[in-house]
């Protein structure tokens, strides 16, 4: 199953809707090394460098997502279940 069906399964979004808009880009933070829209992209392409990434697990984008999409995506419950993906792979 493709990162993309993962999230979508486990969070309701279905991240084809995006339009890489990169709206959803929240500025620097200091535990962050990709924008949050590149994560996206990432987790479409099926890039598993979503799962490695230090933004994933910033808990300052985490909860700026919730409302970041102007296309109405839950980025929040996206990051949510990319993180769940990860534990889950790393079992714990
Ligand atoms: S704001 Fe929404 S539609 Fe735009 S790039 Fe971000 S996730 Fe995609």
């Amino acid at each position: 199953m493709t990162l993309r069906a993962i999230v979508q399964r486990a969070s309701g979004q279905d991240l084809r809707l995006c339009h890489a808009c990169n709206d959803c880009d929240l500025g620097a933070a200091n535990d962050m090394d990709i924008p949050l829209s590149s994560l996206v992209q990432l987790i479409l392409l099926d890039d598993e460098e979503a799962l490695h990434c230090r933004t994933l697990w910033s808990d300052s984008v985490h909860e700026a997502a919730r409302h970041a999409c102007k296309r109405g995506l839950d980025l929040y419950a996206v990051i949510t279940a990319l993180r769940e993906e990860k534990l889950r792979r790393d079992g714990h």
